[in-house]
């Protein structure tokens, strides 16, 4: 039930201390320190595609090489679609979502996770740290004389009380229970679990490289991007919360004033734990098409699809991050980090990146999304400005260092 994901990348870790304020280098020194030879083990639903896959594949060799042990561990697909309905189902539950899981679909998690907690046993670990709702039951059956950690990388501040009530066993029999932001954590939780903190973007990957607009363009032309006229993208999986046809409708008012200007959106179809992404990308491509200038990327056709997002975001004239809900969002980050001011939806945790106004912007409505790509588009000197803002809000919160440093200091508190 479970796969082993093989890394066998390396890091230096003078590299990654060059992220690290000199200020901070001690303090930072000291917490890795207590948990040197210490063995952590990452549990999560798919090994590529969504966020949480992006940030284990550089967490596992960052632990390394800051001379902890680590290993990675995916659900094995092969358990199959019915499992990943459910999870799927569960997923919009907590969001908020007024979903009814049935006996049965209960019944396909339950027997799923039991699977699961069984080959977990067999994994050695000082730690171990479940994501997510798929292995949630999994982690709170297997190990009971470890120390475990649960991530939930949702926003669950409106979660559907009776899916809540199911999981909500499973959630406090977890030694620390980690939110990406305070507003998602729930009254039945024990404070003394609870830890928040965000997740970051990792400097060291290509996917993060700056590159100039003028070569970003270039790249996308052979995909049917024109090298000119202004370029708005989202880079984000079809998915109702990320509100993909909020973006057309909001591209269509730019094009009143902007005939020229192109829509990208990239949400290329990796994750194996999301099938609903077709029937979204098949609504959203209805609607594309009656519009012209729209260009999806959903089928990865062989595609370097990092790259390719990493080139959408240096090339774009407006990046924009349309959520309703996002337990953070780590595409926007990728977009500041770049020197975007990317204008977002109302979600907390595209909120929680963006300082109105200062390093991009909040917007509730089409109209106004609207009006703010124009306003980029329009004034190039204030977007330069905000961009570089956006860097230093990104240098400063949302680099990987200052996550690490917080999960070490999880682990040795868990460990206490
Ligand atoms: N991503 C990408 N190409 C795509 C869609 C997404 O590279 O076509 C990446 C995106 O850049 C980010 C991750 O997938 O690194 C998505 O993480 P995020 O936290 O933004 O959203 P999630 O998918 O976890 O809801």
């Amino acid at each position: 039930m479970l796969k082993k994901i093989l890394i066998d990348k390396e890091i230096k870790s003078r590299r990654i201390f060059r992220f690290v304020p000199p200020n901070r280098r001690a303090a930072f020194r000291n917490v890795v320190a207590g948990m040197h030879g210490k063995r952590v083990v990452h549990i999560n639903a798919t090994g590529i595609g969504g966020g949480v896959a992006v940030i284990l594949r550089s967490l596992v060799p960052y632990l390394r090489a800051l001379g902890v042990q680590s290993d990675w561990y995916v659900i094995d697909p092969a358990v199959g679609d019915d499992f990943f309905t459910v999870t799927n189902k569960i997923h919009n539950a907590l969001q908020g979502g007024r979903i009814r899981i049935t006996a049965h679909e209960w019944k396909i998690y339950r027997d799923v996770n039991r699977s699961i907690a069984d080959d977990l046993e067999k994994i050695d670990c000082d730690i171990l740290v479940i994501h997510d709702p798929q292995p949630l039951l999994a982690g709170a059956l297997a190990h009971r004389d470890k120390h475990k950690i649960f991530f939930s990388h949702i926003d669950t501040s409106a979660a559907y009380g009776p899916v809540w009530k199911k999981l909500a066993p499973a959630i406090t029999a977890y030694k620390r229970v980690v939110f990406s932001n305070r507003a998602f954590v729930h009254a039945g939780i024990p404070q003394s679990k609870v830890r928040v903190f965000t997740p970051a973007i990792d400097p060291l990957i290509p996917k993060q490289t700056v590159v100039p607009r003028a070569r970003a363009r270039r790249y996308l032309a052979r995909f049917g991007i024109p090298t000119r006229g202004p370029l708005v993208v989202q880079v984000s999986r079809f998915d109702v919360w990320k509100n993909p046809l909020g973006v057309i409708e909001a591209f269509r008012l730019v094009q009143h004033a902007q005939p020229d200007a192109h829509l990208a959106l990239v949400g290329f179809n990796e994750a194996k734990d999301n099938p609903a992404a077709a029937s979204v990308y098949n609504d959203v491509a209805a609607v594309a098409k009656s519009a012209p200038h729209i260009s999806l990327f959903f089928h990865p056709h062989g595609i370097d699809i990092p790259r390719f997002s990493m080139m959408a975001q240096n090339a774009a004239d407006a990046v924009v991050q349309n959520s309703i809900k996002e337990g953070f969002g780590l595409s926007v980050s990728e977009a500041m980090w770049k020197r975007q001011p990317v204008i977002g939806g109302p979600a907390s945790g595209v909120r929680k990146q963006i300082t109105d106004g200062v390093d991009g912007f909040i917007v509730r409505t089409a109209e106004e999304l609207a009006r703010k790509i124009l306003f980029l588009l329009d004034h190039p000197a204030i977007k330069k400005k905000m961009g570089a803002a956006a860097r230093e809000k990104a240098r400063d919160h949302f680099l990987f260092p200052r996550m690490v440093r917080d999960h070490l200091a999880l682990y040795r508190d868990c460990l206490k």
